[in-house]
């Protein structure tokens, strides 16, 4: 089934059921081109903030256990699937492990994780103190 509105819609059901789990806000949803040479329908993308008290590796686990309940398979690094829910913040908390890295170590590179994170929280200042509008603007500035 190829549906991403339906997708991220279940999805955010799926979240806001997680135990000890609230839904804080949730930016629109934006299209992207898919990174890399294989060819593929367009992705859909958008940032929810919650409000939990699982710990950083209980969200991770539910995060994947929501993608595998929605069919997530996929054969080819960065090719078509169903579902991706990446762990962006964490609070203010930096985590390194073997699972887990947070910030997600993308955040600065993908237009399409900014523009929709600047709408649910405009001043946020990431690690290295530049607000999320300076990283847009040179992130723009980069791909010209
Ligand atoms: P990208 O990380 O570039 O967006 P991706 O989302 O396609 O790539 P996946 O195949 O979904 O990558 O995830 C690979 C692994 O990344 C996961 O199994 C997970 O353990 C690990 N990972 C590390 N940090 C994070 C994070 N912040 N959020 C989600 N997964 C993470
Ligand atoms: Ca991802
Ligand atoms: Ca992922």
């Amino acid at each position: 089934m190829h549906d991403p509105e339906y997708q991220l819609r279940e999805a955010v059901i799926a979240l806001k059921s997680l135990p000890h789990t609230q839904l804080i806000a949730q930016s629109t949803w934006i299209w992207s081109k898919p990174v890399g040479d294989v060819i593929q329908a367009d992705f859909l993308n958008g940032v929810v903030a919650i409000q939990t008290s699982l710990q950083p590796l209980e969200l991770l686990d539910a995060l994947q256990a929501i993608e595998h309940q929605q069919g997530r398979v996929r054969t080819v690094h960065w090719g078509p699937r169903t579902l991706d829910l990446d762990l962006l913040l964490y609070g203010q908390e930096s985590i390194n492990n073997s699972r887990l890295i947070v910030p997600h170590p993308h955040i600065k590179d993908r237009l399409f994780v900014l523009e929709p994170l600047a709408e649910i929280d405009p001043d946020l200042c990431l690690a290295d103190q530049k607000t999320i509008s300076q990283l847009i603007e040179k992130l723009k500035q980069d791909l010209k």
